[in-house]
């Protein structure tokens, strides 16, 4: 299991509806980079913890160049993660 998931069906399906509240609902995870990195102010949205690790994981690479996120790094990013 390596590699960002796109989650492009996902915001297709909800493009549909009306209600924008159910799409808001939906986005009910969060993560504060700066909890495990002080000083970043990057903050990583989506509906499962998948999805807020795969954003993470990619911020992560890019702007603190983090390769490769190890199980143990999972770990501690999935511990902050809370509900948005
Ligand atoms: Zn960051």
């Amino acid at each position: 299991m390596c590699g960002a998931r796109p989650s492009v069906a996902f915001a297709q399906a909800s493009a549909d509806t009306s209600d924008d509240e159910l799409w808001e609902d939906a986005m009910a995870k969060q993560l504060k980079c700066g909890d495990l990195m002080p000083g970043c102010d990057f903050v990583a949205r989506g509906a499962s913890e998948e999805e807020v690790l795969a954003k993470a994981a990619e911020h992560a690479k890019k702007a603190h160049g983090i390769q490769q996120v190890t199980p143990e790094l999972a770990a501690k990013v999935k511990g902050a993660i809370k509900d948005a």
